[in-house]
């Protein structure tokens, strides 16, 4: 089954302190291929609990080295696919596509976790990514897009039988939108609802999102919200949605905690935990 689970859909500081939405990332499951999406605080334990089986995964893949997309890369890089005994190395059949900060070290860039060297040496198919390269898996590929968000940071287009696009973080600039042609289904980070503005102009409000999605020029299917803040949980994220979906034309809707979509026909459900 090709589908996407949302193992979180809060995003920065104050969502991942108070955990009022979760901020464990997004699993998707394509053509056999299973993989991560930025792995925030509770990524590991919640997909463990959702029957997700982490130890299984193919990959992951890693937009930037916040705190909320990368704090439980290295214990489920640990955990996946492990050929050695305990207290033995060995590299693993693993893929691991980081925005490049996140796995070399830079002196400007060095107060956030990231990949450990140790755990860089765990997998086999490592690629430090920047912006604009295309980057085979096998059955599936994955495009790398720019994005401004005030750090290094990189979006994700993943096509096989089917496209999502996911620019991450950031606010939205002119041509961006040429990246997220044709893409069946996009999920886009959006913390600050329709009229607000982001202090540092770095997070993308319903406003941007408006903007990049009416200026795709092959539309999405669907277009998914996450990454919620604490404001625009305050905003009544069905309101927020409507606006969106009523100024684009795209069927648009806000994810939920541990909300699974069978991505052959849009339907959705929330997966239970089981503790
Ligand atoms: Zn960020």
């Amino acid at each position: 089954m090709n589908r996407i689970v949302f193992v979180g859909t809060g995003g920065g500081r104050h969502a991942v302190s108070s955990q009022v939405r979760k901020t464990g990332g997004i699993f998707v499951e394509l053509d056999g291929l299973k993989f991560i999406i930025d792995p925030g605080p509770g990524s590991l334990v919640f997909s463990r609990f959702l029957g997700l089986e982490p130890e299984k995964w193919d990959g992951m893949l890693l937009s930037h080295y916040h705190i909320d997309q990368s704090s439980d890369a290295n214990a489920l890089i640990d955990g996946m696919k492990d050929p050695a005994p305990v207290g033995e190395e060995a590299a693993k059949e693993i893929f691991l596509i980081a925005e490049e900060h996140c796995v070399n070290m830079k002196k400007d860039h060095d107060e956030y976790p990231r990949i450990s060297k140790f755990h860089q040496r765990l997998v086999k198919n490592l690629h430090a990514a920047k912006p604009g390269q295309d980057i085979s898996l096998g059955k599936i590929k994955v495009k790398t897009t720019g994005t401004e968000h005030g750090v290094p940071n990189v979006g994700f287009v993943i096509s096989g039988s089917l496209r999502i696009g996911y620019p991450s973080d950031g606010i939205y600039y002119s041509g961006q939108e040429k990246k997220f042609d044709n893409c069946d289904i996009l999920i886009l980070n959006v913390p600050i609802p329709k009229g607000g503005e982001s202090k540092h102009k770095v997070y993308m409000s319903v406003d941007d999102a408006i903007k990049l999605v009416k200026s795709i020029n092959s539309k999405p299917r669907i277009v998914i919200l996450t990454h919620f803040t604490p404001w625009m949980l305050r905003s009544n994220l069905f309101k927020q949605a409507k606006i969106m979906q009523d100024a684009t034309g795209v069927k648009t809707i806000f994810a939920q905690d541990f909300m699974e979509m069978d991505m052959k026909n849009f339907q959705t459900k929330v997966l239970q935990l089981k503790l």
